[in-house]
């Protein structure tokens, strides 16, 4: 990856007393740190990439303290790395998106949660939960809660932040369950500072190995007979030890309110939304004190029976704000009263949204509910007015516009080398049918967005291939699956390509090589080219993928026999090739290897090159596009073939010709699509290349004024 965290790492070794300012993703890798771990891994995803990324790049530092990085294959493969602290008194973190990474990791987490930590051991989850998600939406209490994890969900403050992660810890050897701290997204970006405390140097790192194994312990294993005492254990000792924890070092927090008939439980990620609603209700003030007592949960699993009690048992009603479904804490404050024979009302989903992030508006409006109920009169008028003029604002606008505002879903980078395959892909099923496409995670599924709106399903990270296994044999036309070499290292290899070839399955797979796991933000796989290449490379600006030759090593040692590498940006080649995957008598599995650089890092890479080379004086080419508006007919099925933002429209010149032409606006990369996709789908002739050249050498200066000469003489005559 290009990008540069040196301010970053420069953070992490505050020492103590020092005040450390940035986002509260920064402050918990910080607080790892603090809490002496042993080693951290995990898989990127946001909103927790920057953890890892950082670490990562903080290698020499994390080697000055022997704190081992390991930048893990996939999910699972970060829980199993927890293992470490089953036997050892080491502490571990890894992290990754929620839900979908606690999906691929649930295997190994089970197995962890079931004999249970000796080390403290911490996972760090972005919930990806609400606006601005990009995954599934679901939660992680329900992991929590059914492999007996600890759930630490605190409130976005970045001094409690940290307090929590060394709590975490804490709280793991105290309890031997391992801990997830989950933060939502605006938790990691939340701002804010904290006062540092020094880094801890682990006792056991790899600076300082263990000289021995731990001895033999079946105990540590989850396999029968042991499995039967650790459920008991989990129940009667664990979940204990935790809520212990929990009153003792006053995790839980309580705020004190002049309304006390009535109170509110709130998740503690959402602590600061819901500040911000009551004051906007006219029932907080804008420093954080509230007139409604408040019970913030800062561990949402396991809940303190008692605590709940306490804290409901003198008030006439309680609000319960957990979001997204089901409502596993709301049911399990329900059981809690109902066994102490607590009778106070207890609300939750049934007087705010079910689904959905809660941001201010929505909280507003449950409380609103709920106050009008329980405490009428106490939200003013004027107050209501806040809510309602948004409303307002909202249909004066759509009444203004008439028809509402069209979408503007994510799509591609310009220049995106994955974008021409979509073009040839169009241009395919022109020639052989529509074909089913199983589709994946990754940049490529920008492509189930117009115009190409190719994917019928995805199914997981790397499961394209698997996904497609019950429907090659039931379609007359043979399947096309679709995945990144993300997703291929991720999960693809093992669960679609050797699947397939055990099966003798007759699948096609196309691979989009870009180099990089792009979408989770482009960091380095096994099949990057590596450092050394890039520098020695003569031409910079060309895709250097096909420096590194692993995923087609690894598939011809798998026994793939059918395997083509094709330049994505050959719009005519790939076109050729996926009809021919779609045609061939070949009936085992057939892999097309689409190779081109992510434009995204190839620019990262290629600008601070080129600005190097103009410092010096010396000559840069660039080729840009363009399109002829006398030539252009305005019949626009470039557009329609290649989605690029940086080709678009513009007013025909022409006074007598009313459809806008088609225009290519600064910011074109140059990547050549336009004239592929001219040429491959035979469209009229208006597409130019231009070469701008700037520090020419003395010979182009020449042939330029002397083309200039010529010009100015043919304009004359
Ligand atoms: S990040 Fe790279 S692969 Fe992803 S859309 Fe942008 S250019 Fe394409
Ligand atoms: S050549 Fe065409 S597709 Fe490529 S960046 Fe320029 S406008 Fe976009």
């Amino acid at each position: 990856m290009e990008v540069q965290f040196t301010e970053e790492v420069a953070q992490l070794r505050l020492a103590a007393g020092a005040t450390f300012h940035g986002e509260g993703i920064l402050a918990i890798t910080k607080a790892l740190l603090q809490s002496g771990v042993s080693y951290v891994g995990g898989y990127q995803g946001a909103p927790v990439s920057h953890l890892l990324d950082v670490m990562v790049q903080a290698k020499p530092y994390m080697d000055e303290l022997g704190v081992h990085v390991e930048a893990c294959a996939n999910e699972a493969s970060a829980a199993a790395m927890l293992g470490a602290s089953l036997h050892y008194p080491v502490r571990g973190a890894v992290t990754w998106k929620s839900i979908v990474g606690t999906n691929v990791a649930a295997d190994a987490l089970s197995n962890l949660a079931s004999p249970g930590v000796l080390g403290g051991t911490l996972i760090v989850s972005g919930e990806d939960y609400g606006e601005g998600a990009s995954v599934i939406q679901e939660r992680t209490q329900a992991f929590a809660m059914k492999s007996t994890l600890l759930l630490l969900d605190p409130r976005p403050d970045l001094q409690r932040m940290v307090d929590m992660v060394e709590h975490g810890f804490a709280m793991s050897e105290a309890s031997n369950m391992p801990a997830v701290l989950q933060l939502r997204i605006r938790a990691c970006h939340v701002r804010g500072s904290f006062v540092c405390r020094d880094n801890i140097a682990p006792a056991i790192s790899s600076r300082h190995p263990l000289a021995e194994p731990s001895a033999f312990d079946y105990g540590k294993l989850a396999h029968p007979p042991v499995i039967y005492a650790q459920e008991k254990r989990k129940v009667e000792h664990r979940i204990p030890a935790a809520q212990r924890y929990i009153v003792a070092h006053g995790l839980n927090e309580l705020f004190d309110g002049e309304h006390t008939p009535v109170g509110l439980i709130v998740q503690g990620g959402l602590y600061n939304s819901l500040q911000r609603a009551l004051q906007r209700l006219g029932l907080a003030d804008a420093f954080g004190t509230a007139q409604i007592p408040m019970l913030v949960l800062n561990v949402t699993y396991p809940l303190v029976p008692a605590q709940v009690v306490d804290f409901c048992a003198p008030r006439q009603a309680v609000l319960v704000l957990e979001e997204g479904m089901p409502e596993y804490i709301e049911k399990d404050i329900s059981v809690a009263l109902r066994r102490a024979g607590v009778a106070t009302a207890l609300h939750g989903k049934d007087l705010i949204d079910a689904q959905g992030e809660y941001n201010v508006e929505v909280l507003a409006r449950g409380l609103i509910n709920f106050l009008d109920r329980h405490l009428p009169g106490s939200v003013p008028q004027a107050a209501r007015a806040w809510l309602a003029g948004n409303a307002q604002r909202r249909a004066d606008v759509a009444r203004a516009l008439g028809t509402p505002l069209p979408p503007r879903p994510p799509n591609f980078c310009v220049g995106c080398p994955e974008r021409p395959v979509f073009s040839a892909l169009k241009l395919a099923q022109a020639a052989v049918g529509p074909v089913h496409v199983a589709a994946d995670i990754g940049c490529h599924a920008f492509a189930t967005f117009e115009p190409f709106s190719s994917g019928h399903s995805i199914l997981g990270y790397g499961m394209s291939l698997a996904s497609r296994a019950g429907v090659s044999p039931l379609m007359q036309r043979r399947v096309l699956s679709i995945m990144g070499d993300g997703g291929f290292w991720h999960n693809g290899l093992l669960t679609g390509v050797q699947s397939a070839l055990f099966n003798g399955d007759d699948a096609v797979l196309l691979i989009m090589k870009n180099g990089y796991t792009s979408a989770t933000g482009t960091q380095d796989i096994i099949s990057t080219p590596d450092d050394a290449v890039k520098a020695s490379a003569v031409d910079k600006q060309q895709s250097l993928v096909h420096k590194n030759q692993t995923i087609e090593a690894t598939l011809e040692g798998l026994g793939v026999q059918w395997l083509r590498s094709v330049d994505n940006y050959d719009v005519a080649a790939m076109r050729r090739t996926l009809e021919d995957a779609f045609t061939s008598d070949f009936t085992g599995l057939k892999v097309i290897i689409a190779e081109g650089e992510c434009q995204l890092e190839r620019q990262r890479r290629i600008k601070p090159w080129i600005a190097g080379l103009l410092k010096r004086g010396e000559r840069v080419q660039r080729v840009k596009y363009g399109v002829d508006e006398d030539v252009c007919t305005g019949d626009h099925a470039c557009i329609r073939l290649s989605g690029c933002p940086t080709l678009t429209l513009k007013d025909n010149p022409d006074p007598l010709k009313v459809d806008p032409v088609a225009t290519v606006i600064d910011g074109c990369v140059g990547c050549g699509l336009c004239g592929a996709n001219a040429h491959a789908a035979t469209l009229c002739p208006s597409f130019y290349r231009a070469e701008a050249i700037r520090n020419p050498t003395w010979f182009e200066r020449l042939m330029d004024g002397l083309r200039g000469t010529v010009r100015r003489a043919i304009q004359a005559a």
